[in-house]
């Protein structure tokens, strides 16, 4: 118990009261009327009072979604949920139908049995967050059919040094990837190699390895060559790396995967 408390310094609360209530999740009180879930190390649901503030932490997850879905429950807000539409989070009133945009660090008050936004003008609309997902659809879908036409532009053309270095790219970063667009290997690579939710199996990435290697270096040796014609290029591969580099950008624009 000690430690648990101690690794929950970091927060502006000070913790009193604290209980796991689910799996990596747990139940904590701070001050008079302040009352947190915590999943991981993200407070996701923080009720102080009337007021309440949702935070995914940038992982728009399902699991996060039903942790936040348990709280309204818990708390004793009834009809209130996160749904999906179309890939956007909204908070939901399934009596009402009444709904708010979900974008973290959103405070919400609830007056007379109803919810009203207190930070609503930071809220991206949800027409806006329905493009960018498009956006970054077709973004991934034209990235890997160039890799595979040979189409990527050789890295001293191509090179994206900021890529190159930080690991965690900011989301105005690949943002501007999405946007401009631009197709740089180093992006392709850490969203296979640089990514913990990377699930793809290893002759894809040997796929991808050398694909990349390709496009550093006209010498390609005997074995290498060799190692690649052996490679049955089945049409999954493209689209397993399409869809690889699609939730990537996702989780690093904090959307929904
Ligand atoms: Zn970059």
């Amino acid at each position: 118990m000690k430690r648990k408390l101690k690794q929950l310094q970091d927060v502006p609360f000070i913790p009193e009261v604290q209980k796991r209530i689910d799996k990596n999740t747990v139940y904590y009180t701070a001050g008079k009327d302040c009352e947190i879930i915590r999943l991981h190390k993200t407070d996701i649901f923080i009720k102080d009072g009337d007021t309440i503030t949702l935070n995914s932490g940038g992982y728009q997850t399902k699991k996060t979604k039903s942790r936040i879905n348990k709280a309204f429950e818990m708390f004793d807000y009834p009809d209130w949920s996160i749904e999906s539409d179309r890939g956007v989070w909204i908070l939901y009133n399934s009596k009402t139908g009444k709904e708010f945009i979900f974008y973290d660090r959103m405070r919400l008050k609830y007056v007379k049995g109803d919810f009203k936004s207190l930070n609503a003008s930071e809220a991206p609309t949800k027409k806006q967050l329905i493009e960018l997902r498009n956006d970054v659809s077709k973004y991934s879908k034209t990235f890997i059919e160039k890799l595979m036409n040979d189409e990527i532009p050789r890295p001293n053309a191509g090179h994206c040094w900021y890529c190159n270095f930080f690991l965690h790219e900011s989301s105005q970063h690949i943002l501007s990837h999405v946007r401009e667009p631009y197709y740089v290997p180093t992006l392709l690579y850490n969203s296979v190699f640089d990514n913990h939710l990377c699930t793809l199996n290893n002759e894809i990435k040997r796929f991808l390895l050398y694909k990349l290697k390709m496009l550093q270096s006209d010498k390609i040796n005997d074995n290498e060559q060799a190692l690649f014609d052996f490679f049955n290029i089945s049409d999954s591969v493209p689209k397993y790396l399409e869809s690889n580099l699609r939730k990537f950008v996702y989780r690093k624009l904090s959307m929904p995967i």
